[in-house]
């Protein structure tokens, strides 16, 4: 059994609709569908769920707001109108939409309705059976996922309904009013469903035939990812790699329910695989590069302190007191290098600086700026030898000076980090060694 989530651009208009229609009937497996709001029909195009966020906006100034509800129902109707579905129409829906965002205007019921009404318009079509989140999927007083008691209901409902549609990125929040995740959240939904109903794959389909081993603004044509880990995408999404919201992952990871990446515009495309585990060998050694540009490296300097017990700790502690997260900590024998955001720590700099030098007293505090760091990962380099000298020559190649390494033991990725300024030359030299040249 499959459960399949669509995304924005997949449920855009009428035409993408119809393609969507062809793949869950081309496989009775097929048997959740989750669908998104209609996203972009082009690139200039307003997605409906930020129409409904300027809706809300509107609401709650008091302002007129029935042109945005109008842009937002020709939406609709195109796509009613497209599918053929006589004798269907949203007006009453709409109606209810006018009523509550009048009399209590309110940003999550809004956006929802993004998913709400595109997930009725798929039941009809499809004849499937409407499912509400607001009725299965609960957040707690803090607004997290209430997990047990949404993967129990979840799970209870679908044990009577064949085949369903349930709307993504909403649910019921501890107050009883509609609540929606963070935006792209309607992945998490199919990750639920697909955890609570025990699937045997998460299909989710976007507009992109999976994961690319790099960034295609930078790399021109990179080559596709065929099989990731759980853990392989993490890092990678952490470096800003991204397709799939970060928390959707969870539900279906804990069973090892497979996500499989797939292309709604190329449906015979195999997509990524997003498994637990594999034999599978990536074929080049790494499965994937990916790095940010703008961060900080504040270097401690003291000598003899690696004697000092408790250095370290008091040195995390001046971050965390500003509340400063950190990202890397790469340490010599007298130096420990703590890497930040710099967004995050420019305003907060000199307080950091004034803690550290109270707390641990260090010889020395230098900051550099414009680092950026690139994450080279792969299950394919345990074990390994060699890899990291190719990235290094490869770098060296290409004239780019590197101003910090960083391996986890675990041999899943090297995490490197250069200039702002040298960050693309960097990528693509990277992918040039590894990929260009297996080619
Ligand atoms: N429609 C919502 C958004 O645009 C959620 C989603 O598409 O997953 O963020």
């Amino acid at each position: 059994m499959k459960v399949v989530k669509f995304g924005g651009s997949s449920l855009a208009n009428s035409e993408q609709f119809k393609k969507v229609g062809d793949i869950i009937r081309a496989d009775k497996d097929r048997k959740y569908v989750i669908p998104s709001a209609p996203g972009k029909r082009f690139s200039k195009d307003t997605k409906v769920t930020d129409l409904l966020y300027r809706l809300a906006d509107e609401a709650l100034q008091k302002e007129d707001f029935s042109g945005t509800l109008e842009e937002i129902k020709e939406r609709y109707n195109e796509i009613i109108e497209g599918l053929g579905l006589e004798g269907f129409s949203l007006d009453d829906q709409f109606e209810e939409i006018k009523k509550h965002m009048t009399e209590s205007p309110e940003v999550d019921y809004a956006a929802s309705r993004g998913e709400h009404l595109n997930g009725r318009i798929m039941a009809e079509y499809l004849g499937f059976e409407f499912l509400d989140p607001f009725e299965m999927v609960f957040f707690d007083e803090e607004g997290l996922l209430d997990d047990k008691k949404t993967m129990r209901t979840v799970g209870k409902r679908l044990e009577e309904v064949d085949y369903a549609v349930i709307p993504g990125f909403y649910g019921c929040g501890a107050d009883g009013k509609v609540k929606t995740f963070s935006r792209g959240g309607s992945d998490i939904t199919g990750s639920i469903v697909a955890g609570a109903c025990h699937a045997d794959v998460y299909e989710n389909w976007t507009d992109v035939s999976g994961f690319l081993v790099a960034d295609p603004r930078i790399i021109k044509n990179p080559a596709r990812i065929e099989t990731i880990t759980y853990r392989e995408l993490r890092e990678l999404s952490y470096m800003g790699a991204s397709v799939l919201h970060d928390e959707a992952i969870f539900p279906v990871r804990r069973q090892g329910i497979p996500i499989n990446i797939r292309n709604t515009n190329r449906p015979d495309d195999e997509g990524t695989w997003i498994v637990e585990s594999t034999a599978q060998k990536s074929g080049y050694v790494i499965t994937g590069i990916a790095g940010r540009k703008d961060f900080c490296a504040v270097l401690i300097t003291k000598d003899m302190m690696n004697s000092e017990i408790g250095f370290g700790r008091k040195v995390l502690q001046a971050f965390e007191d500003n509340q400063i997260s950190f990202e890397h900590m790469p340490s010599g024998i007298d130096t420990m290098t703590i890497v930040v955001h710099e967004d995050e720590f420019i305003a907060k700099e000199q307080k950091v600086v004034s803690a550290i030098h109270r707390l641990v007293k260090p010889d020395s505090i230098e900051i550099e700026s414009d680092l950026a760091l690139i994450a080279v990962v792969g299950r394919g380099m345990k074990s390994m030898r060699g890899t990291a000298g190719r990235i290094f020559s490869a770098l060296a190649h290409a004239h780019v000076n590197v101003r910090m390494i960083d391996q986890g033991s675990s041999e899943l990725n090297i995490i490197i980090g250069v200039e702002n300024k040298d960050f693309e030359t960097a990528l693509q030299a990277i992918y040039d060694i590894f990929v260009l040249t297996q080619l």
